[in-house]
């Protein structure tokens, strides 16, 4: 494992902390953006360890959406989604780091606000789940394929976290 000060300098460890870990995709939906609710869903995912490699405000596209969210096109609210996304811009994030995906998923919380717990993103933030603030993929495979529809590989940044072997075994 490299020294301490190696690794400040941006150096790779040989801990299993270094090199791309699980990613996941977190979006902070209008509603969420309009609440000014971005920093402190950011400041969650930094104080519980995990590392930012992607960031982007965007007016989402109805195309983008309906690769997104394609398994949903058969439900009601479907068109009420659609719109409810493209009313407003959202911010885009990738996340890396061990579990993220499973991990993220527990941070945000229940799909349905009335169900989620206090403590998660939707149980501090949230009241109804047709406005339930953020997006967190669901699945290792359902993050890939959704980090590849949301961002070009050269906007996602591989860097070395100095605190990388504290945070991770
Ligand atoms: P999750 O976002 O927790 O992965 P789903 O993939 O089931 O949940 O649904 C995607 C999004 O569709 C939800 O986050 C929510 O914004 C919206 N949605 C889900 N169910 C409903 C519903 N019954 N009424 C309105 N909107 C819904």
């Amino acid at each position: 494992p490299g020294s301490p000060s190696a690794r400040l300098a941006g150096h790779r460890s040989a801990s299993s902390c270094s090199g791309v870990q699980e990613r996941t995709l977190i979006a902070v939906k209008p509603d969420g953006v309009q609440r000014r609710l971005v920093g402190q869903i950011i400041q969650r995912f930094e104080q519980r360890g995990f590392k930012l490699v992607g960031l982007k405000m965007v007016q989402v596209s109805e195309d983008l959406l309906s690769q997104h969210y394609g398994q949903l096109r058969t439900k009601p609210f479907y068109p009420s989604l659609l719109h409810y996304m493209t009313s407003g811009p959202v911010v885009a994030m990738v996340w890396e780091g061990h579990n993220v995906v499973q991990t993220s998923r527990s941070m945000v919380g229940h799909t349905n606000p009335a169900e989620a717990r206090a403590g998660t993103v939707r149980g501090d933030f949230s009241i109804h789940v047709s406005r339930n603030v953020v997006h967190a993929s669901d699945s290792q495979e359902g993050a890939q394929r959704e980090i590849q529809l949301w961002f070009q590989g050269k906007e996602l940044l591989n860097w070395d976290c100095c605190d990388q072997s504290i945070t991770c075994e």
